[in-house]
């Protein structure tokens, strides 16, 4: 295993906000990005020494953090091969995350996260900024939940659908334009329309989110997110990071 003792010894540089597009740079929407982190204090320690410096004190011996760094990640492997999980709940991020409400009911199942999303009510704003798929996926005909392969004829379905979303956009704004309210005027929005939110959870609860939607059981349109997620505490949190991966819990 790698051992990054770069990270292990100085403290975290976030200035560089981080965001990834997990349906590629073509699509206008679709947006993950890292909002904020737990940060230490003082220059002692950093974030990623957080499950070694938590489990240490139990033992009375949290000082010890960092004086030998492959002591540290050994630590740090140790408890999540053997799940002694709760060291791995003191690192807390929060992602602004935009994605289609199809995504959006699957994500807002992990309840260990907290949320905030953007409201029709308030807000007209959100509505009209659709999901296009690139892919046109057939129906698996074994397992009733998953899908495989492509369909022959990509450009018709992309039409159907295209229609679809300008007809809901058309009869939306004709109910705001006859005064409807918008809270009712939404019931004709369709379910690959973007919403927003904010996500925060601790690096257990977001691995074990990534664990589930990085699964080949898990939709594309979700798995593409817990790929960015899991690219994203990589690169601020590689030895916690690699420690969750590594256990295979
Ligand atoms: C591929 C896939 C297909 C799915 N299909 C369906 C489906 O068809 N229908 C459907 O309804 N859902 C479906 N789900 C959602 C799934 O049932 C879970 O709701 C979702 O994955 C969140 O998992 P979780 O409860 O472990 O996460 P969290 O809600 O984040 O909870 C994390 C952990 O905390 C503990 N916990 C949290 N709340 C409670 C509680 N109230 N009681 C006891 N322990 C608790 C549990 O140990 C839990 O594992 C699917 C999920 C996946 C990944």
């Amino acid at each position: 295993m790698e051992l990054n003792k770069n990270n292990l010894n100085n403290n975290l540089n976030i200035n560089n906000i981080k965001i990834k597009r997990p349906y590629g740079e073509t699509d206008p929407y679709a947006i993950v990005e890292l909002v904020a982190i737990t940060q230490m204090q003082g220059s002692k320690y950093n974030t990623d020494q957080m499950p070694a410096l938590s489990a240490r004190v139990s033992h009375a011996a949290s000082g010890k953090t960092g004086e030998n760094v492959e002591r540290d990640l050994g630590l740090m492997n140790y408890l999540a091969q053997n799940f002694h999980m709760t060291p791995f709940e003191h690192q807390s991020a929060t992602f602004k995350i935009v994605t289609p409400l199809i995504v959006a009911r699957q994500w807002m199942r992990h309840r260990t996260q907290s949320y905030n999303e953007v409201s029709m009510r308030y807000s007209a704003d959100p509505v009209g900024k659709f999901y296009m798929p690139d892919v046109w996926r057939l129906q698996a005909s074994t397992n009733k939940q998953a899908s495989l392969g492509q369909v022959a004829d990509q450009e018709v379905c992309t039409k159907i659908l295209s229609d679809a979303y300008n007809n809901s956009l058309n009869a939306y704004n004709k109910l705001l334009s006859m005064g409807v309210c918008r809270e009712q005027a939404r019931l004709i929005v369709p379910v690959g329309n973007y919403t927003e939110f904010y996500a925060t959870a601790n690096l257990r609860n977001w691995f074990a989110f990534y664990k589930l939607r990085i699964a080949q059981d898990a939709q594309w349109e979700i798995r593409q997110y817990a790929q960015s997620i899991g690219e994203i505490l990589e690169s601020i949190w590689p030895n916690s990071w690699s420690a969750l991966k590594n256990s295979n819990k």
